[in-house]
């Protein structure tokens, strides 16, 4: 920098305008550890700035996430922010409000026993099926042993599963049995059975389906193993991923049997930081009872004072999320979150209904509560998938994102385009969101086709890049 002019006196840091400060006036360090300390002001300015440059969270329509918090669970969450969950002995109120956390979540879901739940909070639900993945295949093994069987091929069968579910399959060396999406989208439970043999670990049901919102059938694949068990001897455990659907049915679908009802369901995963409105960084893993947590993954720790059982892949980890997800059980309860949820349905319909009005969309899923989370998914009537994306990369000047993306192993790989309506999003915002979508309709109908330019070069936004990345 060159010297300031003389009649400037001297620059103080301290009393300048923060963007009349050294800070502003040099890029900052990029690659290289920097050397020297600087005000914490101009740096905070600096950072903050920077993120201007990220997406509206609320406007990411994109994401199943938590984007809008109460002041109170804000502030919770600053106030627990020393609070390490791990630390059991130390910050003794933390674990009680974890165990209850499990007992409250296992109520929710049917647990046979809920005082006595089985279950850990997580950092989401890719944590979670981890462990759920692990104890199914640990369960198998022993029984593989007992049975002086071999043990060394165990596989997983499902649908069209969220990444965690393949990269369980890959870091502990479980085949990943696939099936292929359906005309209808969802794993059948003729396809679940027809993939199943003596070294299944469990089938697992998707519970609010990433690529459409839908549920799969849970009651039905279920049904269809317990014919297997009779035809056959096989027992083969339900896991249900009930990541985004585990906040929301309980609430606005109560009869709708998905979950503990069903005794083959052994263990269950929810993302507190989707439907359950917690802050990023909350999952539930839960299980029926004690002897579907072997206990060979039960780790009991005593070195930070007290003897602690821990079932986790993280060792210290943020106690606030937990702390937050309780308090959101007490504040809303079941009447609460029911309202919630149900406003959440209210705007999905109002946007179903107005894509609809377009009359060049068929609707995959209208967000119907019984069938699916607060969600809608839309595809070209005319089989034309070019426009999705145009639209996509429109709607993105606007600030909006509203993914477009092709359906995995789908027979005549088409693609979809979906919107996942959260707790923050009214109707007055749904009306704008469409106006926005046809506008960018109309604007789209003057430029030839396929002349618009991918979404990463037009706006520097560039979550396309990885296509599994909008798909939270
Ligand atoms: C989001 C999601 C996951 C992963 O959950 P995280 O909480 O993001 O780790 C797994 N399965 C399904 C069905 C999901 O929607």
């Amino acid at each position: 920098m060159p010297d300031p002019p003389a009649v400037w006196g001297t620059m103080d840091d301290e009393i300048d305008d923060v963007f009349a400060t050294a800070a502003m006036r040099t890029p900052a360090p990029k690659d290289s550890f920097p050397t020297d300390e600087r005000p914490a002001r101009e740096v905070y300015q600096l950072v903050r700035d920077e993120l201007l440059l990220d997406g509206v969270a609320r406007m990411n329509l994109a994401t199943f996430c938590t984007t809008w918090l109460e002041p109170e669970a804000a502030q919770l969450m600053a106030d627990s922010v020393a609070k390490n969950i791990i630390d059991k002995d130390e910050y003794p109120q933390t674990a009680e409000i974890e165990r209850r956390g499990v007992a409250l979540v296992a109520d929710l879901f049917h647990a046979p026993d809920p005082a006595h739940a089985v279950g850990t909070s997580t950092t989401g639900s890719s944590e979670a099926a981890m462990l759920a993945g692990l104890a199914a295949k640990w369960r198998w093994r022993a029984k593989r042993k007992a049975a002086g069987l071999d043990d060394s091929k165990p596989n997983l069968v499902c649908g069209s599963v969220q990444v965690c579910w393949e990269k369980f399959a890959r870091y502990f060396d479980v085949e990943l049995r696939q099936v292929p999406m359906p005309s209808g989208f969802l794993l059948t439970p003729e396809d679940a059975v027809a993939h199943c043999d003596e070294n299944t670990i469990a089938v697992v049901a998707t519970f609010g389906q990433t690529f459409t919102g839908l549920f799969e059938d849970v009651a039905g694949i279920s049904a269809a193993l317990d014919d297997l068990q009779q035809r056959t001897g096989l027992d083969i455990p339900l896991h249900v991923d009930a990541a985004s659907g585990g906040f929301v049915a309980p609430f606005c679908a109560p009869d709708l049997e998905w979950d503990f009802r069903l005794p083959r369901v052994k263990s269950i995963n929810a993302s507190g930081h989707k439907t359950g409105m917690a802050p990023l960084g909350s999952g539930w893993a839960i299980w029926r009872e004690r002897a579907d947590l072997p206990d060979e993954l039960i780790f009991d720790v005593n070195y930070l004072g007290g003897d602690m059982p821990t079932f986790t892949l993280n060792f210290s980890r943020p106690g606030g999320q937990v702390i937050t997800s309780y308090y959101l059980f007490l504040r809303l309860g079941r009447t609460g979150y029911a309202k919630v949820q149900d406003a959440a349905y209210t705007v999905a319909q109002r946007i179903a209904d107005g894509v609809r009005d377009l009359g060049r969309f068929d609707l995959v899923f209208d967000g119907d509560p019984s069938r699916g989370i607060p969600c809608i998914t839309w595809r070209s009537a005319d089989g034309d998938d070019a426009i999705l994306f145009d639209l996509a990369t429109e709607l993105r000047a606007r600030g909006w994102l509203v993914p477009a993306y092709t359906l995995p192993a789908d027979q005549d790989a088409r693609a979809v385009q979906r919107v996942v309506v959260r707790h923050g999003m009214s109707v007055d915002m749904a009306d704008l969101l469409l106006a926005d979508i046809r506008r960018s309709l109309d604007s789209l109908a003057k430029v030839p086709a396929g002349m618009h330019m991918p979404s990463s070069e037009s706006t520097g936004f560039n979550h396309d890049a990885v296509p599994r990345v909008p798909l939270s």
